[in-house]
């Protein structure tokens, strides 16, 4: 085998609470991560130079070390070293710093990629060990589905999959940083936390509507108070039909969760039509069964 291609699914964050910061200056986080339909590919070829490069759709993005992908080569490469030089080409379609883990999925593919064409034959739980070590997010890339994430993220469960939904993204043209959201939370001020572990039982009952009700992301106290834009999207995406409307880890994508294509594709419409979203995106879960 020369070459692979491997589809890079984006996450969203069903509900996302901070515990509380750690002495190393990370934080613990309690929530439950959903794979969704909307991938980017990451094909793999060897060559016979020994160099690595990177190349990709968007022209913004880097190409060189601060790559996941690229990372995840040196690394994997580390681990069990191969002579042959790597073209990496990212058709990206997950946006960008958009909250939905768009990079940890590329180094996950990236991976998994590695792993089938060297025939390495690690198991999920190895490649997950190793894609720990690129960033917190990476190990639910491998895994997949819908899964509870503790500790910085890394800590994984699998869970019952989220009932058949359609979900609307929608990311507004701001950006923001995930260092400076942490940085801004005012953990001691907040009196209501999301309260993960009903979000856990209604997922059990297959009950999407209790559901949606619960789903909150704490991360919103900082982001909603800079940026109005976050609410307003909100807003809409209820005024359009939309169960509930949250932002994904540390945003600016917000995401509406809807019971019927219909009012799903109308909400699409409406935010492809407005000012108020850079990329619109009507997708679905993605769950690892399907
Ligand atoms: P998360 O939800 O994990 O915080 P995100 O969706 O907010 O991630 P990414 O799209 O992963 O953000 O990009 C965050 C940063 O990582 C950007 O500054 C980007 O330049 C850099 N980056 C490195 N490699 C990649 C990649 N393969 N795809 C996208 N971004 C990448």
């Amino acid at each position: 085998m020369n070459s692979i291609a491997v589809k890079a699914y984006a996450k969203i964050n069903l509900g996302l609470d901070v515990i509380q910061k750690r002495p190393d200056g990370y934080h613990d986080i309690k929530t439950i991560m959903q794979t969704v339909n909307l991938y980017d590919t990451v094909c793999i070829k060897k060559t016979k130079f020994q160099s690595v490069t990177v190349r990709s759709n968007l022209n913004y993005l880097p190409t060189d070390q601060r790559n996941l992908a690229y990372k995840a080569v040196l690394l994997f490469r580390e681990l069990y070293p191969f002579k042959d030089g790597l073209n990496i080409y990212l058709n990206k379609r997950i946006p960008v710093s958009a909250g939905l883990a768009g990079g940890s999925a590329d180094a996950a593919a990236t991976l998994k990629g590695l792993n089938q064409l060297y025939k390495t034959g690690l198991s999920l739980e190895e490649l997950m060990a190793i894609g720990a070590r690129l960033g917190a997010d990476v190990p639910f890339c491998l895994l997949m589905g819908t899964a509870l994430a503790e500790g910085i993220g890394e800590r994984l469960k699998p869970l019952p999959p989220l009932p058949d939904c359609h979900i609307l993204l929608v990311k507004p043209d701001i950006s923001v940083s995930t260092k400076y959201v942490y940085e801004n939370l005012r953990l001691n001020e907040i009196v209501k936390h999301p309260d993960i572990e009903s979000m856990l039982d209604a997922l059990k009952e297959k009950n999407l509507y209790r559901l949606s009700a619960l789903i909150e992301n704490i991360m919103e106290t900082v982001t909603a108070r800079e940026y109005p834009v976050i609410e307003k999207i909100k807003e809409k995406m209820k005024e359009n039909g939309a169960l509930s409307s949250v932002m994904s880890g540390s945003g600016p994508t917000i995401y509406g969760i809807f019971d019927n294509q219909l009012k799903a594709e109308t909400a699409y419409n409406f935010f492809k039509s407005s000012q108020y979203g850079k990329y619109v995106i009507l997708t679905k879960p993605y769950n690892i069964n399907q």
